[in-house]
């Protein structure tokens, strides 16, 4: 974590996912191969869009050894994937592995998969927070993802009037959420501007409960 080593801490904008580099804190994901700069925080897994044209999964492993990321992802589910869902589950499995062996947070990407991606939880019982990135679904899987207190993650569907994470908004206690630019051309402060606005609450207090939300999930950062 970069720290400014003049003064009091200022409380940063947290971007808990993103493919690009951001300002403050941001986790970048280099599961493209990218290299890191030195102090860059970065997360790393398969997507389960790019299953077998990625990183192999050991890759996965040796940077989490080798401590060159600080969370596991984005890895998941995704209905849309020429990889069945069987082959993912086997994959994704082997992501919780590694997230769980290096204490390491984990990203996950979900699309149409919430069932099978609760089965893995229960499953496997993980200890290390996870943390759904992007998420667009509804209420009632809402509510099920929120009790076995996983994170959700707002992102530029925000900006979108019709989207589910829109109206959901309200529904997701401040302790379990975050906030991610991903791939999209929004900076971090425009969505959490848009949050805030949305949540109508003071964007210094969204800004605080991120951040405090960041320093309990990433505390050994
Ligand atoms: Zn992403």
């Amino acid at each position: 974590m970069r720290m400014k080593s003049e003064g009091q801490e200022r409380v940063k904008y947290v971007d808990v996912h993103t493919h690009k580099r951001g300002k403050d804190i941001y986790l970048l994901d280099i599961s493209d191969g990218r290299l890191a700069e030195e102090g860059e925080l970065c997360s790393a897994g398969i997507h389960p869009m790019f299953i077998g044209t990625s990183e192999p999964v050991k890759r996965i492993e040796e940077w989490a050894e080798w401590k060159r990321i600080v969370a596991v992802g984005e890895a998941g589910f995704d209905r849309n994937s020429e990889t069945g869902i069987a082959a993912q589950t086997e994959l994704f499995e082997e992501e919780v592995r590694i997230s769980e062996t290096y204490k390491l947070p984990l990203i996950i990407h979900c699309v149409k998969a919430f069932p099978e991606l609760l089965a893995v939880y229960k499953k496997m019982r993980p200890r290390q927070a996870w943390i759904i990135h992007g998420y667009n679904n509804n209420r009632q899987i809402l509510d099920e993802l929120l009790k076995h207190g996983l994170y959700i993650s707002a992102g530029k569907k925000v900006f979108v009037e019709t989207s589910n994470i829109r109206q959901l908004l309200p529904f997701i206690p401040l302790e379990q959420l975050f906030i991610e630019t991903d791939d999209s051309d929004y900076t971090i402060e425009e969505v959490y501007a848009k949050v805030a606005d949305l949540l109508r609450i003071p964007l210094d207090m969204l800004i605080r409960y991120m951040y405090r939300n960041w320093l309990s999930v990433f505390s050994g950062v």
